[in-house]
């Protein structure tokens, strides 16, 4: 490492005078003033597809302990910001701190580690296990197998223990998830209901401090919806913090605290709900676009 022939910075690499104050150290200082109450921070994200302009300078904050609704008509860039922030996209200006560390660039799992966890569909491969498979691998999964070792430092000396100890996670969390009834089917016999409940039960192998969901309620008939609702509420209670992304208004209004509404990549407006059905702009965005 102290290699005297290797690359290291040289020490008299003063920075030119006009590159003294550069935005690095600018959003450094930002992420630093950042107070615990806020454990994700979105400064002017932005994403572009080729020609394509999918998230334009959006910036918005979630408060930790809340539930807050990311909404927007159809191509608003919901889900790219989604994917930006959990470290699915590069994006190609601004940052995301989480609890103030920079994230920004980060790999999906590096972020999970750090306690930001985004919930994934059952992969195919995993559409032939069971339940019960499917959430005794949820912590290698999401985190990589590497990382889960070095998170799980004990994993290595007593197996047995560490095993017994993610079994008994793994029936608690089905219990209250109500799918333990499940435990042995298939993944891939699930309806979509089920999946959406295991799906959220897996993210939650990795004891995270806030969690983001893309449309969990896509496809998900009314009982089960109001089954993965009531988890969320609880889990928010407990101090859980809620990113939920959706594109059904009705749905993020009657549960969310906090609103956020983008439109063409950028925050159009954000409050509660009450604030937002009165925002004119907001309905002309979903009346404009295709809800
Ligand atoms: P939302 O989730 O709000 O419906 P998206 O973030 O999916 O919106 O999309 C925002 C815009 O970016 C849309 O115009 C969409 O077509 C475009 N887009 C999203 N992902 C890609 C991609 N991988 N390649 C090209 N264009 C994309
Ligand atoms: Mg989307």
């Amino acid at each position: 490492m102290s290699d005297a022939d290797g690359p290291e910075k040289p020490v008299d690499a003063t920075p030119p005078e006009e590159l003294s104050d550069t935005q690095d150290s600018e959003t450094e200082r930002a992420a630093q003033e950042i107070p615990p109450s806020i454990p994700l921070r979105v400064q002017n994200l932005e994403k572009h597809f080729g020609g394509i302009t999918a998230v334009d300078g959006a910036s918005f904050e979630v408060e930790s302990g809340s539930l807050t609704g990311l909404i927007g008509p159809n191509g608003a860039g919901k889900s790219t910001t989604f994917n930006c922030i959990t470290g699915v996209h590069e994006p190609d200006g601004g940052t995301v701190t989480f609890q103030g560390e920079d994230i920004t660039g980060r790999s999906p799992p590096e972020i999970a580690t750090r306690g930001l966890v985004r919930t994934f569909q059952i992969a195919r491969e995993l559409e032939e296990m069971t339940v019960l498979e499917n959430m005794m691998l949820a912590p290698q999964d999401q985190i990589g197998e590497k990382l889960y070792n070095a998170v799980l430092p004990g994993l290595r000396d007593d197996v047995i223990e560490q095993e017994i100890e993610l079994r008994e996670a793994v029936w608690e969390m089905l219990e209250l998830f109500e799918i333990d009834h499940l435990a042995e089917e298939e993944a891939g016999n699930l309806s979509g209901g089920q999946r959406k409940l295991l799906e959220l039960a897996r993210a939650l192998m990795v004891d995270p401090e806030m969690l983001l969901l893309d449309e969990p309620f896509a496809g998900v008939n009314p009982t089960l919806e109001e089954k993965l609702l009531d988890r969320i509420h609880d889990l928010t209670e407990q101090g859980y913090t809620f990113l939920l992304v959706e594109h059904d208004m009705d749905l993020i209004m009657e549960n969310c605290e906090h609103v956020i509404v983008m439109h063409q990549g950028t925050v159009l407006a954000e409050g509660t709900p009450a604030e937002i059905k009165d925002d004119d702009r907001v309905v002309e965005a979903y009346l404009g676009g295709e809800v």
